[in-house]
């Protein structure tokens, strides 16, 4: 149903959501919270710290001064604490404010902190009562990802609207889980899955919700998977050797292969020789080393005369694997030429690089998905890997093993697929069917252990110190932070705020850039591009960076507000330092002292295993803890979670097994849902 049926949206706001990938009311619903926001405790002033938001408690000492300047009211205020220290209030263009508070009443103000001069201020706080803050320490209440001209308050009114309307009430009636499954399973309907993940009830009804969304999703993925030709073992008319040239290659390497290396380059060589169409997935924690692996392989099926293709799922890491490749080819007398295929190349180089495919002049070609864009055509593409490979999808997975060559439209490329995610194997097999599975269980010798620290706030002092420290010895940081830019009163560190404090707090002739996902990819590749090449010193950035990026010169990696991602999603994150000669630290800040969420982050210390650190992050935090926590950088999907929901995953399987072998009888109402469901699914969920 259309958004603009729902009473308050208009052309131009339903515009706005479908920048959102919202573009009905169905969508509008299942737009679940990106997070859901807990009121902590109000801080006192000098408990503010490096703190880019906070709550704060106290009185108002007089009454609120206001100005104009030009066509804005400046409203401002002192407030003090409950110790007797004071803070700085300001808000613009918020005239009313001048009546609605008095002052000696006792307050708590919500809002972003600045430091001006010295001067630490609450910025646009908003203001409540006492009782007001107390009822609503005990909510969940949503936080939706937002986008410019959509604030999180006018998603949460349309999303109140449309649970008002027909929409609403055909989700139980169009539910896509046949009723006897949700019967077996326990699960809930999907109504009230659909309002409680919007507007949790209860942290139960909230669980309850979240599981059912997980099982839907799962389940409608295992059934087009099952569906889906990919990976059917199948007969394969290329046979691709291991080429005395590579074999010279990787002996000539400034490093020796660890020995888990020359076990999967083995097992890529049986496969790619054993007659039948390879389909491998190769599982290596960060710096494994699985690109070299990746690089053999492209360098064996070009030398046998075949085209390679390497899809990176961002443009700074196809850039940075072109680069890489580009010039190992060029150094080891290879005469293999490699090329880059983004989609923010212009058509005219993009042109010159389809001709050269086209008719074989490019053996190696890295890119992104703009590699089988249906423009593309390949002389005899026989081999493509995927890295990081969960951020493609099953239909785009079929369209590349599916992309036809000019010499031989009967060619069916040999496929290896690269993760670092680390999945228990049993979830494995599920999630990537009929693959075979390779692991690098091995780091490369020689490296420097990273040194860990799990750290409140108050240490903050000591670590800008120490990057500054590093800084001058030539070292470059990495500063992650949760969100990108200020959020409605989330309270958490966010990009370009702290890149504002950052100029403040360190030494100015150090160079600070930022990174985000909303930068267009041109500007991405632009900065980690000076990141790479020295010109940035700090690097404050959102996750971005977590995926592949080499910058063997970075030697610190600081989170802020670890304690809101996943114990894998950190790992990942450190995967980034400790990658050159030089010991290398990673600082993890814990932003709201709790004990708990610390000795969660202590694990990190202790292990350095990708797939153990997983296991204990979810021995640790029972399943109800999972909220608001997403263990970015794992699988895409948008309601399963790799690592809480493995036993969702597997009756999610049984289920699919029993409807396609006919145990489970459906109607014929059940059938036709799920059929077209699950078709689309098939487009929509990404693996
Ligand atoms: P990942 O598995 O995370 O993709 P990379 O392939 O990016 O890891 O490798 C990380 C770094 O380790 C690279 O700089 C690479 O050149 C280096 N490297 C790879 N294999 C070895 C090895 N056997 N010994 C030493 N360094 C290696
Ligand atoms: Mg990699």
């Amino acid at each position: 149903m259309e958004l603009t049926a729902l009473k308050g949206i208009g052309s131009k706001t339903a515009e706005y959501f479908g920048k959102l990938g919202v573009h009905t009311q169905e969508e509008l619903l299942e737009f679940f919270p990106r997070d859901y926001e807990l009121f902590f405790a109000p801080v006192t002033v000098s408990e503010i710290g490096y703190k880019t938001f906070a709550a704060v408690r106290g009185v108002f000492t007089q009454d609120l001064f206001q100005r104009r300047v030009k066509k804005m009211t400046i409203t401002t205020a002192q407030f003090r604490d409950e110790v007797g220290n004071t803070i700085k209030v300001t808000w613009f263009n918020a005239p009313f404010m001048k009546d609605a508070v008095h002052p000696g009443e006792l307050y708590v103000l919500r809002g972003r902190v600045s430091r001006k001069y010295g001067v630490l201020s609450l910025n646009q706080p908003k203001v409540y009562k006492i009782s007001e803050y107390e009822k609503l320490m005990n909510t969940m209440q949503p936080v939706y990802p937002v986008t410019k001209g959509l604030s999180g308050t006018m998603i949460a009114n349309a999303v109140r609207r449309a649970m008002e309307g027909e929409a609403f009430h055909r989700l139980d009636l169009e539910d896509p889980i046949p009723g006897e499954i949700r019967v077996r399973y326990g699960l809930c309907k999907k109504s009230y899955a659909v309002s409680n993940l919007h507007f949790p009830e209860s942290q139960n009804a909230y669980m309850a919700g979240a599981v059912r969304m997980s099982f839907e999703e799962i389940f409608l993925f295992i059934l087009a998977m099952k569906q889906s030709e990919t990976g059917k073992r199948s007969a394969s008319s290329i046979r691709i050797e291991q080429d005395p040239r590579t074999e010279a290659f990787l002996k000539n390497l400034p490093f020796s292969l660890t020995n888990a290396q020359k076990k999967v380059i083995g097992e890529i060589r049986d496969d790619m020789t054993s007659g039948y169409v390879m389909n491998r997935l190769i599982q290596g924690d960060v710096g494994s080393g699985k690109t070299i692996v990746a690089i053999a392989a492209l360098m064996n099926a070009a030398f046998a005369g075949y085209q390679g293709a390497l899809m990176a799922p961002t443009e700074v890491l196809a850039s940075q694997h072109f680069e890489t490749i580009s010039r190992m080819l060029k150094e080891s007398g290879s005469g293999l030429n490699a090329a880059l295929l983004t989609g923010s190349m212009t058509a005219l180089e993009k042109r010159v690089v389809y001709d050269a495919l086209e008719d074989g002049r490019i053996q190696i070609i890295v890119g992104t998905h703009a590699l089988f864009q249906e423009k593309v055509k390949y002389k005899n593409l026989g081999l493509i890997v995927t890295d990081e490979q969960h951020r493609f999808g099953i239909k785009q997975r079929e369209a590349l093993a599916m992309k036809a060559s000019a010499d031989d439209p009967s060619i069916q490329p040999h496929m290896i697929v690269m993760s670092a995610t680390p999945i228990p194997r049993t979830l494995a097999l599920i999630l990537y069917g009929n693959m075979d599975v390779s692991v690098i269980d091995e780091l490369p010798g020689g490296r420097k252990q990273i040194k860990n620290a799990v750290v409140d706030d108050s240490y903050k002092e000591n670590a800008y110190r120490f990057i500054e420290k590093e800084t001058a010895k030539g070292h470059q940081v990495y500063i992650i932070c949760p969100l990108i830019e200020y959020s409605e009163g989330v309270d958490a560190a966010n990009v370009t705020d702290y890149t504002e404090m950052l100029k403040d707090v360190l030494n100015e002739n150090i160079t600070i850039g930022m990174l985000h996902g909303q930068m267009t990819p041109a500007k991405k590749n632009e900065i980690m591009k000076k990141f790479a090449e020295g010109e940035i010193q700090v690097l404050v950035s959102t996750t971005v960076v977590e995926v592949g990026v080499d910058v063997p010169n970075a030697t610190v990696m600081m989170v802020e507000d670890a304690n809101r991602f996943g114990l894998a999603a950190l790992h990942q994150l450190r995967g980034r330092v400790g990658r050159g000669k030089d010991q290398s630290y990673c600082i993890f800040v814990c932003n709201n002292n709790s004990k708990e969420a610390m000795q969660r982050l202590e694990v990190l210390k202790t292990s350095n295993n990708g797939f153990e650190i997983a296991a204990k992050d979810l021995e640790l935090r029972g399943p109800g803890e999972f909220m608001g926590i997403r263990q970015s950088g794992a699988l895409s999907f948008k309601n399963f979670d790799v690592y809480r929901d493995a036993d969702i995953a597997q009756k999610a399987l049984t289920a699919v097994d029993d409807i396609l072998s006919g145990r489970l009888r459906l109607t014929k109402a059940e059938e036709e849902i799920l059929r077209e469901k699950s078709s689309l699914a098939s487009g929509t969920i990404l693996l």
